[in-house]
């Protein structure tokens, strides 16, 4: 470079605020505007306390869904936004970039996507209008069992057809939101693995209207967790769930549940990508800030670049995740790309975290400072809503054409 371009360089370095070279390509404006003025509301204070006790964030989650966030997805038809996908996720972006926690809400913009492309006309009209409304939550999503972990075709929940209704039978693990939803998606067998040609068949998708279910084949324990996520264990025990809440055809679950794992996992990298930044941005200013033997702590090299590269990542895992947007909302096959999206944003993120943290010194570790707190919720990408590994092995075999390893 010229030594003419470096003073040029180095003159416009102290103008520069270093959140907004992660910002300016940035789509949907008026949209992360619209969801950075709820954030607003909703400080730092509120998300430590409900830490501190585990607590629920109903003000938060009842503010996005009365601005009709949590409908973006439910079609125009149905008293939705009818947005595409991506904008669903710079929805759940922007609450965490902005310091938020997105994960007590998302859940009901990815289940809702079973009940749209695989249920009835009816189920669709009963439901639908009133989650836009606000007047049901479908923000629960039984999949894992204690046993079966992520070997999700050996779940035993049981359901039994008995007439008009379904006889359940089992045990959930990981039920997040459980207590806070009125309505949950539950993954069953309906016929029992030793009778199908292949082990993905035989399980359904029955959706269980918890207000009617509690106390009565129902009981709903919270699992207190690393991070505030308001997770549960559900025992299931002779539960009657009407025959007509079965979402398209029985014994075609595990390709419903399929499905939607790829929005889910699209979602998830963005609101993960969403930490990133916020830590990232945290980070920036506090080593610029931050003087130690007579200079910003940002100045040294050690501190900058993990921080280079973590933004690095996150710009990479920020492409990928649009790529596979892109490829859902256009209809497209999208299954390498969500996985990769979602690895690759869990580990921007964490790589984010682990930089905010040390950068903060012995300051991360206080709680009115939030990183150690954001660094705990960072970490979960890795492992929910899948682990790392399975999809390792998912690119591995449907990429790479490797043998299956499982
Ligand atoms: C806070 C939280 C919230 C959650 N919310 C929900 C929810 O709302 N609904 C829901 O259904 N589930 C939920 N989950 C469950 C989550 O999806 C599972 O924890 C995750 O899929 C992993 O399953 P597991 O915990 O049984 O681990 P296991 O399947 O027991 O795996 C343990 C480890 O072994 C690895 N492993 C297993 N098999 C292989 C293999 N063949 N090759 C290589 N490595 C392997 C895994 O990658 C993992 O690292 C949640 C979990 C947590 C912690």
């Amino acid at each position: 470079m010229a030594e003419e371009d470096r003073r040029v360089d180095h003159a416009h370095q102290d103008d520069i605020d270093p959140g907004a070279s992660m910002r300016f390509d940035r789509d949907y404006p008026e949209l992360r505007d619209a969801v950075r003025r709820i954030c607003s509301d909703f400080t730092a204070p509120y998300w430590r306390e409900l830490d501190e006790r585990r607590g629920y964030p109903t003000a938060f989650v009842q503010a996005l869904t009365a601005a009709g966030f949590l409908g973006a997805l439910i079609p125009q038809e149905y008293g939705g936004s009818g947005l595409p996908l991506r904008a669903a996720a710079v929805i759940l972006e922007e609450i965490n970039a902005g310091g938020c926690v997105a994960s007590p809400a998302h859940a009901q913009m990815y289940i809702m996507g079973t009940v749209l492309r695989h249920g009835s006309a009816a189920q669709k009209a009963r439901y639908l209008p009133a989650i836009a409304r606000g007047e049901l939550r479908l923000q629960a999503f039984g999949v894992t069992e204690p046993t079966s972990g992520s070997d999700t075709t050996r779940i035993r929940t049981r359901a039994v057809r008995k007439g008009d209704h379904y006889v359940v039978n089992g045990q959930k693990l990981w039920t997040s939101r459980a207590l806070h939803s009125d309505l949950m998606l539950l993954l069953v067998r309906t016929t029992p693995l030793e009778q199908c040609a292949k082990k993905t068949q035989g399980l359904s998708t029955l959706l269980v209207d918890l207000r009617e279910a509690m106390g009565r084949g129902v009981e709903i324990r919270p699992v207190k967790t690393l991070l505030n996520h308001n997770t549960t264990e559900i025992f299931i025990e002779n539960l009657e769930v009407p025959a007509e809440n079965l979402i398209g055809e029985e014994g075609q679950g595990f390709r419903y549940i399929l499905d939607g794992m790829n929005a889910e996992r699209i979602l998830v990298a963005q609101e993960c990508i969403g930490d990133g930044r916020w830590l990232l941005d945290k980070a920036v200013a506090y080593a610029r800030e931050r003087e130690v033997f007579g200079r910003p702590i940002g100045q040294n090299q050690g501190i900058q670049f993990p921080l280079a590269r973590a933004h690095a990542e996150l710009e990479a895992a920020e492409l990928m995740a649009r790529k596979a947007a892109a490829l859902f909302d256009a209809h497209q096959p999208c299954g390498a790309e969500a996985n990769m999206a979602k690895l690759l944003a869990s580990e921007a993120t964490w790589k984010a975290a682990e930089a905010a943290l040390q950068t903060h010194g012995g300051f991360g570790f206080a709680q009115e400072y939030d990183i150690e707190r954001k660094w705990r919720e960072a970490r979960i990408y890795q492992t929910a809503p899948v682990s790392t590994n399975l999809i390792l092995s998912y690119l591995g075999e449907h990429v790479l054409g490797l043998p299956r390893s499982y």
